[in-house]
């Protein structure tokens, strides 16, 4: 039997090589952006300011994709966790894009993702396992995939800094001022860039007090080590199409799960409040 092994805390994706850093090069104290958080937020605008020739640095308090892009499930949709927006109809092929053109390895594989739902439907459509008693039907293949979330930023950053950004680890910003002049500081150290992006996340309150507060979203994840092919045959998932199932047919929906790019396969389950 294999032992368990628990790493509670640390991202479940593999890391990688680091990342060619340039934090050793001067850094200039008036860059056109100062970009704060390194995720997948902070290292796309890094990469897009740098293809128009926006000179940025990218502020990370920890490593690049130490935040929840490093512990992402994966999954790859058109639609955002709230539902479709309007007019944001490009996010899967933008994706597709960037990582050939940037030539990531981040497993990215876009067989569209099954939605499912727990009824009868013809066999075709049928899953050959059960969910607490209830059958379980395929009802749509809708557009996306899976990608390797921590793969995927650390491609982004290493993107960036080839085309000019400069980003720099372990340098939290401890405050942003605009009096009287646009500033934020790390530590002893003071910044004046032409703009500031924020991208921290749920720590925008840390940075901005007077933003209004965000609700915590409670999310509890959990993932099998990858699973071989046979596994996956047994259980109707070999064609690679990750699992979507938002309804209320278990305690804690909406839940959601599905396999990631390396065959693991996670489930999680969220709650609002
Ligand atoms: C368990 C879980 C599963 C998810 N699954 C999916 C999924 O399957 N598909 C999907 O599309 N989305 C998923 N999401 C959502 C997705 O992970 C996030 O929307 C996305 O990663 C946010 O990226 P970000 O760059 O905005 O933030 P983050 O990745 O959180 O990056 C913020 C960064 O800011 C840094 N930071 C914070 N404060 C400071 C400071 N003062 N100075 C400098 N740096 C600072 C942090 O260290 C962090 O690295 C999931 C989220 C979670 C938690």
């Amino acid at each position: 039997m294999k032992t368990a092994r628990f790493h509670w805390g640390e991202p479940p994706w593999p890391r990688g090589s680091d990342l060619p850093l340039n934090s050793n090069l001067p850094t200039p104290t008036n860059p056109d952006v100062a970009i704060i958080g390194a995720g997948l937020t902070g290292t796309s605008t890094a990469l897009h300011l740098a293809r128009r020739g926006i000179r940025s640095v990218v502020y990370e308090a920890g490593q690049v994709a130490d935040g929840a892009s490093g512990r992402t499930g994966g999954l790859v949709l058109e639609s955002t966790a709230a539902g479709p927006r309007d007019a944001v109809n490009t996010c899967v092929s933008g994706l597709e894009r960037i990582v050939a053109e940037e030539r990531i390895d981040c497993n990215l594989v876009l067989p569209g993702c099954w939605e499912i739902e727990h009824h009868e439907a013809p066999s075709e459509k049928m899953l050959p396992w059960s969910d607490a008693g209830q059958p379980v039907c395929i009802t749509k293949n809708v557009t996306g995939g899976v990608v390797q979330p921590m793969a995927l930023t650390m491609g982004l950053a290493r993107a960036a800094i080839r085309s000019g950004a400069i980003i720099r680890e372990h340098s939290r910003v401890t405050r942003i001022s605009f009096e009287p002049e646009m500033a934020i500081e790390i530590g002893g150290e003071r910044i004046t860039p032409g703009h500031i992006v924020i991208a921290t996340n749920a720590w925008i309150n840390a940075l901005l007090p007077d933003a209004p507060p965000l609700s915590s979203c409670l999310t509890f994840a959990c993932a099998t080590a990858p699973l071989d092919r046979a596994a996956l045959a047994a259980i109707g998932l070999e064609k690679g199409h990750p699992v979507l199932y938002d309804g209320h047919a278990v305690p804690m929906g909406p839940h959601k799960f599905r396999w990631a790019g390396d065959f693991r396969r996670g489930v999680s389950f969220r709650r609002a409040g």
